[in-house]
Order: structure tokens, then sequence, then C-alpha cells
């Protein structure tokens, strides 16, 4: 009889696996508890799916911030430009954007998951829906069957676990893989959201709701002995929320200001835990004009006033700033609204400058890890060969995808991640279940 490889969840990662399990010749069966596969999929890039990087190792395993060095081996399995290769010869044509980043020509994500699921059809991958592995069971000390909520127990030679993380948990990712490899002894690293929006003090945020910035600086900062510390720097695309701030650079940014965070709570700063009414100590400062030098801006600003002197001050933005931030921003100048604009003096019109380069606003908090775009944190790698991803604490059982102790920042990493994981983990989940 053929070996058989049993893996757990149906998204990028699991589906990878399943299918190049079956390449080596294994039977495999896939147990999703969704009744489709690649929810996840559905809601990436903002529908597009920005599904890997047209990047080389060394650019991956730096991006990978959260234990990049130890995909080394799998990127080299399964590079993108593999990666690139497989979905074009699936029949799924695709494009490279800004920042290498790789998405469906036809900007849609139900195209990857409907060509990953072309791969995996044919008689040798069966796909089980409205199926919940529950747990693991383990003879002799190798893990031989996987027991569902429903009490039924499904056997094979080898078993891989792609459960995916504990973020957007409406999609299926409710973080089950991780008490299913703690069970088994496996160390889980505490669960932290990365890529997630922050939480911020000022009253007036609310008005900015929807409100989407290109093109701009956003640096974020923090109280140190010495003075300010910059805590890093991205230039891209923002969001306003109800709560806060959103978008590409504030992901980037959120790993260095939750950790900023941490550690002033830990020294006991004056954060309220969960409260919003406090400083942080941690702040954001929006360039909303980085293309230009602070004498362009200056003589920008000073061709408008010019152009409006006879409009009230609030009538005289509407070239410079968008609608919705314009009351937002007349207030924050102190500058009466109805002052003629001719009557504004020097020192008003410096103000402006400096709301222009450094509009701020102050971080309170992190949103909780279900917003999270991933979850760092999950088995340890310290448990996991990196060469084949298979456990060192339960042989027969292997790790694929965002249940990994990984985490990568914005731009096609964290697929990136899930596919070669994936195809390692099939790969030698099905020939160590030859050997059964
Ligand atoms: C809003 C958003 C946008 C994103 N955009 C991008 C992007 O553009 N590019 C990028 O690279 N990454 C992006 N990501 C991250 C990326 O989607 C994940 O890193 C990736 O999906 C992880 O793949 P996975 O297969 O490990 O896990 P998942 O995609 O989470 O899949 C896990 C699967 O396992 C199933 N499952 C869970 N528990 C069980 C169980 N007990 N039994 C059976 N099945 C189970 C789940 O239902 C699910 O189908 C985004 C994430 C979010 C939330």
């Amino acid at each position: 009889m053929k070996p058989r490889v049993i893996v757990i969840g149906a998204g990028p990662a699991g589906m990878l696996a399943a299918g190049r399990a079956a390449e080596e010749g294994a039977n495999v069966l896939l147990l999703e508890k969704n009744s489709q596969p690649g929810r996840k999929i559905l809601v990436t890039g903002k529908g597009r799916c920005n599904l890997t990087n047209a990047c080389d190792a060394d650019e991956y395993i730096a991006n990978m911030v959260g234990n990049g060095s130890f995909l080394f081996s799998a990127f080299h399995a399964f590079p993108s430009s593999e990666v690139i290769r497989f979905f074009n010869d699936l029949g799924l044509p695709t494009k490279v954007e800004r920042g290498s980043r790789v998405f469906p020509v036809r900007d849609r994500a139900m195209d990857v998951v409907d060509t990953l699921q072309r791969y995996l059809k044919g008689d040798r991958v069966e796909i089980r829906y409205h199926t919940a592995a529950d747990g693991i069971h383990v003879e002799n000390g190798r893990a031989t069957a996987v027991t569902a909520t429903t009490g039924e127990r499904f056997h094979g030679n080898s078993l891989i676990l792609a459960t995916g993380g504990a973020s957007y948990p409406g999609t299926g990712s409710t973080g089950d893989g991780y008490r299913i490899a703690e069970a088994l002894g496996h160390t889980i690293v505490p669960l932290k959201p990365a890529l997630i929006p922050l939480e911020v003090v000022e009253p007036w945020i609310g008005q900015l709701q929807g409100l989407s910035l290109r093109n701009v600086r956003a640096t974020a900062w923090t109280e140190a002995r010495s003075g300010e510390k910059k805590l890093g720097e991205e230039f891209g695309e923002m969001l306003f929320t109800h709560y806060g701030v959103s978008g590409p650079i504030i992901f980037t940014l959120s790993r260095p200001v939750a950790a900023a965070l941490a550690k002033i709570e830990r020294e006991g700063g004056e954060r309220k835990r969960g409260g919003r009414s406090q400083s942080a100590g941690v702040w954001l400062s929006i360039n909303l004009k980085p293309a230009l030098s602070e004498e362009q801006l200056d003589s920008r600003l000073q061709r408008d006033l010019t152009r409006f002197s006879r409009k009230q001050f609030r009538n005289s933005l509407d070239e410079l700033l968008p609608k919705k931030m314009i009351p937002v921003f007349v207030d924050l100048s102190g500058i009466p609204p109805e002052k003629p604009v001719h009557q504004i003096t020097r020192g008003e019109r410096q103000r402006l400058l400096e709301l222009l380069t450094d509009f701020r606003v102050t971080v309170t908090g992190t949103r909780p890890l279900r917003e999270a775009i991933v979850t760092a944190g999950g088995v340890s790698v310290k448990e996991i060969d990196p060469r084949t991803m298979e456990s060192r604490m339960v042989p027969g059982l292997f790790f694929a995808g965002e249940v990994i102790d990984v985490d990568g920042n914005t731009g096609g990493f964290n697929l990136q991640t899930a596919f070669c994981t994936g195809y390692l983990a099939g790969k030698h989940a099905a020939r160590a279940a030859s050997h059964q």
C-alpha cells in the first residue's frame, strides 16, 4: 500500500504541502475545518493577494524579521522564482509591482486559491472539509494519527500541521495548531500580533477615519534617557481609522513600536493597560510632503497663501491637503479659521510648515492579535529541523506555515514562507512516510 500523509489545514502552506507530498508518490489526505480551502488567501493584499516577492535569499531572510535564518533551507528549496514559475505553469500569470511584490495579473486573490485547488486535483489528494483536527496520536514515540473533534481518527505514516496563526479567526486560523503542538510537548513561543494597526490617543482621530494617504513618510519615535530615539521610518501608504492608524507603512512600523510600548510598560511607564487616555511615550511623526525640501515647501506654502490672500484661512488649504484633513489641521494650527489669509504671520506660517512635515499622533497600543496580518510566536524553531520541517521531538510530525514561530514584513514574504515551508514539509513527510 502507498504511504499515507495527512495534512491538517488547507491554507497556502497546507495545500502546497499536500500537493508536493502527492508528487513524491504519497497518498494524501488534507483535513480542513472550513467548507472551502484558502479562506485567508482571499483577504490578502486587499483581495489582490501579494503572493510572493521577487527577491533573492538574502533579501527574503532580512525581511523575515522573526527567525529569518531558520528559513534559509526552505527558501533555497522553493525560492520565489520557483513559486512564480509554479503558478505560471499552472496557468496563473503574474506581474511584479513596486518593491518586487508579485500579484496575479488579474488582481484577484481567488485566482490564487483556484490555482492551488487545480494543483490538488487528481486522485492523489483527498480533501475532507468540515473536519477540525483536535489532537495528534503518538505511538512508540512517533506521530501516527490525527484525531478530529468528531472523534474520528485518521491514520497516516507522516502528519503535517499547517493550521496557520491566530489572527483573523473568521478565516479559520484560530490557533488550534498551537494547542495541538503544545500537547505533544512542543514549546509555544508566546503569541504576539505582528503587522498590526496602532491605536492613538488624539480625540480628533475619528474625524480622519477612512482617509488614506499615499507617498507620505512616517517616523516612529520614543522618549529615551538621552532624548528622542528613532524607532523606524517608512515611506508609502497609510490609513486613518476610528481608533488610530493602519496600512502598509504602519504595519512595518508596528514591530518596533510594539517593542517600545512593551518596554515602557515593563519599566512601569505611564501607559494604562488597554486604556487610551495616557501618553505612551511613543509617537508617529508624519511628513505629509516628503518629496519637498523645507525651502521648497515654504515657497509652495507662500505661493498658496498669496493666491488665496482674500480667503479665510480655513478655505485656503484645499490644494495642499485632503479635504478630510483640513478641519483637524486648522484646529491644530491654532490659527483662527476665519482669519484672512493675508493676515497670517510668519510665525503662523512656520507652525503650518511644522504640521505639514511633523504631523504627530501619540501611540497608546496595538490592536488585538485577532486583527494582526501575521502572528508572531508559535511552535519554537529550535524544535524543528530547518532542512525538513520535521519535529525534533515527535518523529513523523512536520510543520508548515504560520504555525511556526516565523513572521515577516509586508511584501509577499509571509505567503512565500507558507509556500516554501509547505514545499519542504510535503517533500520530506512523503519520503519519511515511504520508509515506514
Ligand atoms: C488581512 C491580511 C492580509 C494579508 N496579506 C498578505 C499578502 O498580501 N501577502 C502575504 O505574503 N501575506 C499576507 N498575509 C499573511 C498570510 O495570509 C499568512 O501568513 C498565510 O495565509 C499563512 O498561511 P498558512 O497556510 O500557514 O495559514 P492559514 O492561511 O491561516 O491557513 C490555515 C488553514 O488551516 C485551517 N485550520 C485551522 N485549524 C484547523 C484544524 N484544527 N483542523 C483543520 N483545519 C484547520 C484553517 O481553516 C485554514 O484554512 C495577510 C494576512 C491577512 C490577515
